[in-house]
């Protein structure tokens, strides 16, 4: 075998070795956008008007994002109905003095912009922005903490937007196999 043809031999071999490799890491999904292309995907017909009725504060936690917009948009029914302010630690921001202001700030905005009726707040277990639950100790004290700064939210809400309907959830991610989130509303 002459050296082009060893070449050639290692190029066939080294293609078959490398590219499941490749197709491993790349993602199956085409790059729609490469070039300028726009993707349009279709909008519900209410999203048209120029207002909606409910403020939704939750965490950031990537755990619990496909639970919430579940929870959110069918549970809740709130579909295309809804601002979102999604922020670490969801509303221990509003109860802790240093951050209060600016999330007052934005929330000002929703209120004005959109004419909101209702403010509905999820927090939940295990959040980063308290520490984890490690951080409380037992989980009957990370119950009533989390209890403790949604109705302190509340407070402050209703204190300054007082006809305004605030509701409260807290949301756990369960250890079972198929591992769930569930929601438990807090009167
Ligand atoms: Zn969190």
């Amino acid at each position: 075998m002459n050296k082009n043809w060893k070449f050639v031999c290692l190029g066939i071999i080294l293609s078959f070795i490398i590219s499941p490799g490749c197709a491993y890491n790349k993602s199956s999904l085409p790059d729609l956008l490469v070039d300028n292309q726009q993707i349009a995907i279709t909008a519900n017909p209410d999203a048209a008007r120029n207002d909606c009725d409910t403020l939704v504060i939750t965490c950031i936690d990537y755990r619990f994002a496909i639970a919430n917009q579940e929870f959110i948009n069918n549970t809740l029914g709130l579909k295309d109905n809804y601002d979102h302010i999604s922020i670490p630690g969801s509303i221990y921001n509003l109860v802790n003095p240093e951050t209060r202001d600016l999330l007052f700030s934005k929330f000002s905005l929703s209120v004005s912009l959109h004419l909101i009726k209702r403010i509905v707040i999820i927090s939940h277990k295990d959040c980063g922005g308290y520490g984890g639950s490690v951080s409380f100790g037992s989980e009957i004290a990370e119950y009533e903490t989390l209890c403790t700064d949604l109705r302190n939210a509340r407070e402050l809400l209703i204190e300054r937007y007082p006809t305004l309907e605030v509701d409260l959830f807290i949301e756990s991610l369960t250890t079972e196999e198929k591992p769930k989130v569930r929601f438990e509303k807090i009167p």
